[in-house]
């Protein structure tokens, strides 16, 4: 089937494509977007700069407007790329005790990990507190600078749709937890110094979140690709699926799905679904692989500190009964709500909502996709506990006078972690808003009464 042809926006190449007026007075026709978490069609109304469009059934955000995106986006991203390049160039946090002491750079947290066979978490750490938000914020420098100069540059589509599928991996705000427990951890037994690249990290981790939250999806794609003509006969007011429609979770772009329920998306590419394919299956499966995770995550120690030659392992919970014991009764909180309640929280809110997700009803829904949205949202924070690892095992390298050793169970923690997140990705939530059949329907299509 030949590709529609967009409808260009009206503008002139070569033109910025920024100061114009917003995407609402450049085209007469009603802009439609189907709610990525209940399914609603909706038109969007005209938003003025600071305002933003909410989905009428459940309150999810459509699209956010801010006063000349373009710019704020390419600065606040250009700031953060230099505190990063900053945080790795300088000394991140350094500590001595009894005329011994180390001094770690940001990138020693992971690559110290590969000295103890500790390659994957290694990786899990570089990836998400450096490499990860750097290919995030070169991204939106590139996009923006070519809508800036009033011409996309080349792979501007691709870019822009790889954003969304970036941003739950970035943990940079998480780490900056993670660094505070350690510090408070260590701060009896050796003195610590804080480094130029610590307060150039916590820049960077707010500038990061900036960025995030300065991205105009809604305008940026109108930008890149113009707004193509809704599909014939899109009706709001009514759940896209039986209409044979669906819209883009990552354009927002309603569009109509072949027979089978299937798609893409004509404006970004992306793949699109009625229903994410075997979505409750895929969740149990990741939340079952979770479950067995936390099994050995508990069991085996997280690390071994080795204290005048006598080597003592510590796993989640004997750490945060030490630390109660030291009286630093907030860490203690702060670890156990990260290792223990956040995760088997999430796992048993998940588990709940893919028994009750089959039986969808609208009384329930909203509170549903709230329990939902707050899982997505705590999520990453259980990696408190790995990044504290990371940065004990680099920092603490006093031979026998004072060392620290990863466990295995920190492997299996980072692995529950990411196995949590990907669940909560592949579950569904608009399954939560699907009317049941009629009770007449139920009957035609089931046993005969
Ligand atoms: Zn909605
Ligand atoms: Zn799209």
């Amino acid at each position: 089937m030949p590709r529609p042809a967009l409808r260009a926006p009206t503008l002139l190449r070569g033109e910025p494509l920024v100061d114009r007026s917003p995407p609402e007075t450049r085209t007469s026709r009603r802009r439609l977007r189907a709610c990525h978490e209940c399914d609603w069609v909706v038109a969007l109304p005209p938003l003025h700069a600071g305002e933003k469009a909410e989905c009428p059934r459940c309150g999810h955000t459509l699209a956010s407007r801010h006063h000349r995106p373009a710019q704020r986006s390419l600065a606040l991203a250009l700031a953060a790329l230099v505190s990063l390049a900053l945080a790795v160039s300088f000394p991140f946090i350094s500590f001595s005790i009894g005329g011994f002491g180390n001094r770690i750079d940001l990138t020693q947290t992971a690559t110290t990990l590969i000295g103890f066979q500790q390659p994957l978490v290694a990786i899990a750490v570089i990836l998400t507190i450096g490499v990860l938000p750097a290919v995030y914020l070169v991204s939106v420098i590139w996009l923006q600078a070519g809508l800036l100069r009033g011409a996309p540059l080349p792979a501007s589509r691709g870019i822009a749709r790889s954003l969304s599928h970036l941003h739950p991996w970035m943990m940079a705000d998480v780490f900056i937890i993670g660094a505070l427990v350690s510090l408070i951890k260590i701060a009896g037994m050796a003195e610590v110094g804080l480094g130029i690249s610590f307060w150039a990290f916590c820049i960077f981790a707010l500038l990061l979140l900036l960025t995030t939250q300065s991205l105009d999806a809604d305008w940026m794609w109108f930008s890149l690709a113009g707004e193509p003509l809704a599909p014939e006969g899109s009706q709001t007011g009514e759940s896209a699926a039986p209409q044979g429609l669906a819209g883009c979770a990552t354009c927002g772009l309603v569009n109509r799905l072949d027979a089978d329920g299937h798609g893409r998306c004509r404006r970004c590419n992306e793949s699109l679904h009625a229903r994410l394919p075997n979505s409750l299956q895929r969740t149990w499966a990741l939340l079952a692989a979770a479950a067995v995770m936390y099994l050995p995550a508990n069991l085996y120690p997280i690390m071994t500190t080795t204290s005048l030659g006598s080597s003592s392992p510590s796993t989640i919970i004997g750490g945060i009964v030490e630390l109660i014991e030291m009286g630093s009764w907030p860490v203690a909180m702060v670890i156990f709500v990260a290792s223990v309640i956040v995760p088997v929280g999430k796992l048993l809110a998940l588990a709940w909502l893919c028994l009750v997700a089959p039986r969808a009803n609208k009384h329930f829904a909203l509170s549903r996709t709230r329990l939902f949205r707050l899982t997505e949202f705590i999520g990453r924070w259980s990696m408190v506990d790995i990044f504290v690892v990371a940065i004990l095992v680099a920092l603490i390298r006093a031979g026998n006078l004072m060392s620290i050793a990863p466990g295995p169970a920190a492997l299996a923690f980072g692995a529950m972690v990411v196995s949590t997140m990907l669940a909560a990705m592949t579950f569904d939530p608009r399954l939560m808003w699907d009317t049941p059949l009629p009770r007449e329907a139920g009957l035609t299509q089931g046993s005969p009464p």
